[in-house]
């Protein structure tokens, strides 16, 4: 089978099946094979390993990644690409093809049945418009994961390796680094694809901690806690947790648990790194068990 990651292939299949791409899919198809190559290489894929790729497209990362691993179990919810993959993988018994919506599938129950519930490896190039529920949902699922190296949006990406006091830094920074440790693999400029997005793209890995990198009692309410504290930026940390509508801490007991972390009262919550929400968590979980419904 032709290559599809040059651009002349992935025309020719497209104009032979008479394909029309559906942008609420978020369908732009990678045509850079160096690109290509370079996100297979920071997956580190070896044929020990069970690929769970979202959404393939026409096949042309899949085509790599049944070269690379062990088995590939690819999730594409556009039913006109289903007889497209079947023509564009038919060189490879290695790969399962699922018409399936991936917020819908259990994955958990799929790493199961292809990989006896030994740790996966994703890799995707995302459709943007649901890049944080599947990138949060694999992580809050307790699916077995090694890494997860997909191309989203580059501010995304940004934003997910950002670090406390930077403008980029903000409640997902916060929740990809709780989990994984991030890496920026490459940029990737909107001509690597067909039709041209019109943002910038990032290939980004997430490499799943093995050990939490902080130690929290009560993991809701931190989230709750970076949640309120980013929902108004410009907010003292003090005034954000009190104005929040998630949480019921009086402003006593905020401002308590701020100074018993060694914090200026009036420091903002963009400034406080990942165990100091922990331990403000910490703090203010002890206090009272005076949380709404979170
Ligand atoms: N992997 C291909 C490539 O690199 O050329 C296609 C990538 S394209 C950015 C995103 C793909 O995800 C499209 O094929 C689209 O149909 C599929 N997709 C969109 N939403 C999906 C969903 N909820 N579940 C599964 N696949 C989805």
């Amino acid at each position: 089978m032709a290559n599809l990651g040059i651009a002349k292939n992935t025309i020719e299949i497209i104009q032979k099946y008479g394909f029309a791409f559906q942008k609420r899919f978020g369908q732009n198809f990678l045509v850079d094979t160096h690109v290509l190559e370079r996100i297979i290489r920071a997956a580190g894929l070896t044929k020990e390993d069970m690929v769970l790729e979202i959404g393939p497209g026409i096949g042309t990362m899949t085509q790599y990644l049944a070269e690379n691993a062990g088995r590939v179990v690819a999730v594409e919810i556009d039913s006109n690409l289903i007889p497209i993959l079947k023509e564009t993988l038919q060189a490879y018994d290695n790969v399962t093809v699922l018409n399936e919506d991936i917020l819908k599938v259990d994955i958990r129950a799929l790493a199961e049945e292809y990989n006896g519930g030994r740790p996966i490896k994703v890799v995707a190039n995302l459709p943007y418009y649901i890049t944080t529920p599947i990138i949060m949902g694999l992580f809050e699922s307790q699916v077995p994961i090694d890494n997860i190296t997909v191309m989203v949006q580059k501010e995304v990406a940004e934003r997910m390796q950002a670090g406390p006091g930077t403008k980029d830094y903000g409640a997902l920074s916060l929740a990809v680094q709780y989990y994984a440790e991030p890496y920026i693999v490459a940029n990737v400029p909107p001509n690597c694809f067909i039709p041209r997005p019109g943002v910038g793209s990032a290939v980004i890995r997430l490499t799943r901690h093995q050990e939490m990198p902080v130690k929290v009692k009560d993991e809701k309410l931190m989230f709750s806690l970076i949640r309120a504290s980013f929902n108004q930026r410009r907010k003292t940390l003090q005034n954000g947790l009190s104005n929040s509508a998630e949480l019921s801490f009086s402003k006593e007991e905020i401002s308590a648990a701020i100074q018993a972390l060694g914090l200026s009262p009036t420091v903002r919550g963009e400034a406080l790194t990942l165990e100091q929400f922990a331990g403000l968590a910490d703090a203010l979980g002890e206090k009272t068990d005076g949380t709404q419904e979170r």
